[in-house]
C-alpha cells in the first residue's frame, strides 16, 4: 500500500518534537513513500519572531532532507498556516516569500467574544449545550471564510473543534444541524480545485477529520481529491492511523490519493 503522509510537524512548531532526519528515518522505517513537513504557522501570532524563524528553519531543512533522501523519500516542503483570516496580508507575505510544495489551511481558534484563544486550551466543561453549539457555528462561519478567502492547497482535519468538545470534554455535540454548512465549505474545495484531507490523529480514539458520513458527502458532491495526514509531534508518530484510513477509504470508493508538489497536486493510485 503506498502512503504519503501530507501532515507532518517537527521541534520547528511550538508544539512538536524531533529532527527532519528523525521524521526522514521514521517514515522510511515505516514504508511510506514521502512526507510534508507542515510546521505551525499561526497567524493571530504575526508578531512572534520565533516563529517566522522557525518556519524559514523548517522550509531550510526539509528542502536539505530531499537531497539527502533523492531516491528513498518524497518530500514535500509546506507549512500549516491557522487562522490565516486573523492576518491575511501576514499569511500571503510568507507564503510568497518561499518556495512552498504545500500549503494547508486550518482553523485552530475562532472568533467568540472572550474565547478566540485556540481551542486546544479553551475548558468546554462547564458550557451549556447552547454555548457549545454557537461556538461549534463560528467555527464552521471562521472556516468557511477561510476556505472561501485564503491561499491554501489542503483544508486540514475538518470538525477537529470536537476533539475538544467532544472526546476530550465529552459534551453531547451533534454536528448535524451544521451539514448545509458543511456542504457550502466541500464544495468550495470542490470547485477551487483545493483538497480535503482525511486526518487519522485521532484514530486511535476511534474518530477520523472528518468522520465518514463527510466524507461521504464530499462525495456525494463530487469530491475526489484527497490527502492523508498523520498529523504527527513527533518522529515515532509519523504513521499512527494511516494504514487503516487509507483501508476506509478504499472501501469507500476513494481509489487515489494526493501529495503536492510545487503547488501542484499529484495523484497516486492507493
Ligand atoms: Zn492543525
Ligand atoms: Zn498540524
Amino acid at each position: 500500500m503506498k502512503i504519503f503522509n501530507c501532515h507532518t510537524h517537527t521541534g520547528f512548531s511550538h508544539d512538536g518534537k524531533g529532527s527532519i532526519d528523525e521524521i526522514c528515518e521514521s517514515a522510511v522505517n515505516n514504508g511510506l513513500i514521502g512526507f510534508a513537513v507542515t510546521d505551525h504557522l499561526d497567524c493571530e501570532y504575526s508578531d512572534d519572531e520565533a516563529m517566522i524563524r522557525n518556519i524559514a528553519s523548517s522550509f531550510e531543512a526539509s528542502e536539505k532532507a530531499k537531497n539527502a533522501y533523492n531516491g528513498k523519500l518524497i518530500i514535500s516542503s509546506g507549512v500549516e498556516i491557522g487562522e490565516a483570516i486573523y492576518a491575511p496580508e501576514f499569511a500571503k507575505s510568507i507564503i510568497s516569500s518561499f518556495d512552498w510544495d504545500v500549503i494547508l489551511g486550518s482553523v485552530h481558534a475562532v472568533r467568540k467574544k472572550n474565547y478566540d484563544m485556540p481551542f486546544s486550551v479553551i475548558d468546554f466543561s462547564l458550557w451549556n449545550e447552547e454555548m457549545i453549539n454557537e461556538y461549534i457555528s463560528q467555527y464552521f462561519k471562521d472556516m468557511l471564510e477561510t476556505v472561501r478567502s485564503c491561499d491554501f492547497d489542503v483544508l486540514t482535519h475538518l470538525t477537529v473543534v470536537l476533539r475538544y468538545i467532544k472526546y476530550k470534554y465529552s459534551k453531547p455535540a451533534d454536528i448535524t444541524s451544521f451539514y448545509p454548512i458543511i456542504t457550502e465549505i466541500l464544495r468550495h474545495i470542490i470547485a477551487s480545485d483545493k483538497t480535503l484531507e482525511v486526518n487519522s490523529s485521532g484514530f486511535a480514539d476511534g474518530y477520523l477529520m472528518p468522520d465518514i458520513e463527510i466524507l461521504r458527502l464530499y462525495k456525494t458532491l463530487g469530491g475526489r481529491r484527497l490527502t492523508v495526514g498523520s498529523d504527527s509531534h513527533i518522529p515515532f508518530d509519523i504513521a499512527n492511523g494511516l494504514r487503516d484510513t487509507v483501508n476506509i477509504l478504499k472501501a469507500e470508493g476513494f481509489e487515489k490519493l494526493t501529495y503536492y508538489i510545487k503547488r501542484t497536486p499529484v495523484e497516486y493510485e492507493i
